[in-house]
């Protein structure tokens, strides 16, 4: 009996599927991706042929420009790729993200990407597919790490926006996902006033309403008095906020919305006086709930903290081992 999932190989540069002979996520240029999502940790320019959902292919043309030998796939499309059964579910993380379900001689493996387990107004909800081996991001792989209801970092929000309407709140958030699902929070938490956003996430945010999300009316902050912003929102990637750029907002209460500002040492170096705890990973509860769910026979833990979580999955019965991927980085957090 062959060892589980030796079908399958862990490299520095990704994870190689050698019945497929594509690479899930590959940190450099490949003959044949399989890609999960578009934040650019997990989706590199410049391979030959790409294989994922039509929004994450729009990201990276976005990103990129044209990617030559694109190929979307749908959520629950099934196809062959060599001599692998692969098909794309809902991961929840952002807009296209996708989880990689892979079945190959009767085992089957899901490659996690990034996923979240509560909803996301911009993106359909993470789908639990039972598998045989279960490959999971651990971002957030640590006990210390649980985020409180989404609403709640809201309403937070919104209620410092309207303690002082002569202020303007400037929300730290990163340009592909978090950024537009802030503003939908906001929108589904009643706030229907226009929000202000920098030029850096403008495109993302035309690609998610081309995909029929709705982010209500947005407004250019170039062009716009202090006057116009004071009393209303602003949001920008989180590079912006202690930059130069920021100067001609009107005295700003500086927020951040990260999984990372439960974390009080990371909102003080950034200067941030409002940390959000929102985030588009799962915490340790989601995590371990999403192992218990699938329950695989084994976990294999990527990019984060691995350890804890593999000490959980022994403790639980379940086989776990760390995988050294290397450029994943928390472009999303
Ligand atoms: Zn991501």
């Amino acid at each position: 009996m062959p060892r589980l999932g030796s079908w399958i190989e862990s490299h520095p540069e990704g994870i190689y599927v050698r019945p497929a002979d594509a690479w899930i996520d590959p940190s450099r240029p490949k003959a044949k991706a399989m890609v999960t999502h578009g934040h650019s940790d997990h989706a590199r320019g410049g391979h030959q042929a790409v294989l994922a959902t039509p929004e994450t292919l729009a990201i990276m043309e976005c990103r990129y420009g044209p990617q030559s030998g694109g190929q979307g796939i749908g959520y629950g499309e099934n196809i062959r790729v060599g001599e692998v059964d692969v098909s794309f579910v809902p991961a929840g993380h952002v807009l296209g993200s996708a989880q990689i379900v892979l079945e190959h001689k009767g085992e089957k493996a899901v490659v996690s990407g990034d996923y979240k387990r509560r909803p996301d107004p911009t993106c359909p909800c993470f789908v639990p597919v039972p598998c045989d081996i279960f490959i999971t991001e651990a971002t957030f792989g640590l006990p210390v790490f649980r985020h409180p209801d989404t609403g709640s970092e809201i309403d937070r929000l919104l209620h410092r926006l309207h303690a002082d309407p002569s202020r303007c709140i400037l929300v730290g958030a990163y340009a592909l996902g978090k950024a537009q699902r802030i503003i939908t929070e906001l929108r589904a938490r009643g706030h229907h006033d226009p929000i202000y956003f920098h030029g850096a996430i403008e495109r993302l945010n035309h690609l998610y309403q081309d995909f029929g999300v709705d982010l209500g009316e947005l407004r250019h902050t170039g062009g716009a008095t202090k006057q116009e912003m004071a009393g209303h929102i602003v949001i920008a990637p989180p590079g912006a906020l202690n930059d130069r750029w920021s100067r001609r907002l009107p005295d700003p209460v500086t927020a951040m919305a990260s999984g990372w500002m439960r974390i009080r040492q990371r909102a003080r170096q950034r200067n941030v006086e409002l940390p959000l705890i929102i985030s588009d990973h799962a915490d340790w509860d989601e995590l371990t709930m999403t192992i218990r769910e699938l329950s695989p026979t084994e976990v294999w833990i990527t990019h984060g903290r691995e350890e804890a979580l593999k000490h959980w999955c022994m403790t639980h019965q379940i086989k776990a081992c760390e995988l050294n991927l290397v450029g994943y980085e928390d472009e999303d957090d």
